[in-house]
């Protein structure tokens, strides 16, 4: 039956099974390119149709989310948690509360989760949900009601041995805390079945830097690996949540310069450097104010463009820490002609598939964000286990151990990447994902 694996014939059966759901579709095109070559060199993979099963999520839970909101009027959302794979640890991936959310964004982000949290050592299946909720612009009583009521259904399907979910878009601490509250409530036991909880309750330090921390960490292996470093860099950055905030906070500790973060109106570009100082100020105003970025060019008098994306300025390095397509190819043209050398993705598939040949045809260092961005979920894990042991961590502990983590996934990377001295993180990450995965499914036989 699986005897054509061509890519083509591949992706058709795939795309006819789920129809309409396009960020699916371009997630697991960009990971059968890389693994169908491999698994027709063994065909063991083959046989067992592991392909097939691993694009397939073991189960989407679908479910109505009715809350009431400070007007006394009710409200109706969608609730979702897709179960991908548990072969090598429990479900274990972020909740996304977005308007843009649906299926379709849904199974590519848990299908994404299956390699990334495969490559970061630690026994952690994927999965990933949310809601098409808009927290924005909404009071805390009413993000407190809708996280209830979402919780109150979510949490007949997880747990910390079954499932743990985290925050993603949309989801920080305040979103984690609320539905922890009412977990606990629910199931009358304090477990850490949801990881980037506050530090008084079982949180870990360093979780809210971690991915951001992790994508810095990778460029510096990146760069390492040619005998170059961040130091003395013109980095570009997208975003101006926690990822791209502690991206920054990293990339300026390694002696780099960051000119340029965005939010949805727009970007900013500080040609003097957003120092320490300055990026302590946008700390305090995008997460504890929740305010626009407009407002940092209006303090530090630095150029403000609103609608626009800042990929035509001119850079060493690039980090798109926003979200999913942000890069097409025209942008990745401007990153090329404008002397970008390498792209590390902080976000989930910021770059369209495109724009990543028209990067790696240009030999730029091209980072996928299973393997730049793995850093969150692999403090996530380490949150985990503080919890088992009932311990906590010291940051310099976490920090190190983060660092480490991001290392192994630079070597594992190199040694799966198949392109000569030019190395492919995205074939690398692909590959060696998959096979972590994929002997653990063989194992268990059918
Ligand atoms: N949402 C993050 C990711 O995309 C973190 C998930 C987690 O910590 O479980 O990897």
């Amino acid at each position: 039956m699986y005897s054509d694996l061509s890519l083509t014939h591949f992706m058709s059966g795939l795309e006819k099974r789920n129809p309409g759901e396009v960020e699916f579709h371009q997630a697991v095109y960009e990971v059968a390119e890389s693994v169908i070559p491999f698994i027709l060199d063994n065909p063991v993979y083959q046989k067992a149709a592991i392909l097939q099963r691993m694009t397939e999520p073991d189960r989407s839970i679908i479910f109505k989310v009715v809350w009431e909101d400070d007007a006394g009027n009710i409200r109706l959302n969608r609730g979702y948690r897709v179960q991908f794979n548990n072969s090598i640890g429990p479900y274990k991936g972020g909740l996304r509360f977005h308007p843009s959310v649906n299926l379709s964004i849904l199974k590519f982000l848990g299908f994404e989760q299956t390699f990334k949290n495969s490559l970061t050592t630690l026994p952690m299946g994927a999965a990933k949900g949310g809601s098409d909720f808009n927290p924005k612009g909404k009071s805390d009583r009413e993000v407190i009601r809708f996280c209830q009521s979402f919780m109150t259904e979510l949490s007949h399907y997880i747990g910390p041995n079954t499932d743990i979910p985290a925050g993603d878009v949309g989801v920080g601490a305040r979103e984690i805390s609320f539905m922890f509250g009412q977990y606990k409530r629910l199931r009358h036991e304090f477990t850490g079945a949801l990881t980037g909880k506050a530090l008084e309750f079982g949180g870990s330090l360093i979780r809210t830097e971690a991915t951001g921390y992790g994508a810095a960490f990778f460029m510096e292996a990146m760069l390492q690996h040619r005998d170059d470093s961040i130091r003395g860099k013109k980095c570009v950055l997208s975003g101006s949540g926690n990822v791209a905030l502690y991206c920054a906070e990293k990339i300026i500790q390694l002696g780099g310069k960051v000119v340029t973060l965005s939010d949805s109106s727009g970007f900013i570009y500080d040609e003097q450097g957003i120092d320490a100082d300055k990026l302590a100020y946008l700390i305090e105003l995008k997460t504890h104010q929740r305010g626009r970025i407009s407002e940092y060019a209006e303090k530090y008098r630095c150029d403000y463009f609103p609608t626009q994306s800042p990929w035509n300025i001119r850079c060493d390095l690039a980090f798109p820490c926003a979200t999913q397509n942000e890069i097409d190819k025209k942008s990745a043209h401007a990153l090329v002609s404008n002397g970008c050398i390498a792209v590390a993705e902080g976000a989930n598939m910021p770059t369209t598939i495109e724009a990543i040949k028209v990067l790696q045809h240009a030999k730029l260092l091209f980072a996928p964000g299973k393997a730049a961005n793995a850093g969150g979920v692999a403090l996530s894990g380490l949150e985990m286990t503080q919890n088992s042991v009932r311990l906590s961590w010291s940051a310099t502990e976490l920090e190190d151990r983060l660092a480490t983590i991001m290392k192994d996934i630079h070597r594992q990377c190199v040694k799966y990447s198949d392109d000569g001295d030019y190395v492919n993180y995205v074939n690398g990450a692909n590959i060696a994902g998959f096979i972590k995965v994929a002997n653990a499914m063989l194992a268990y036989g059918v």
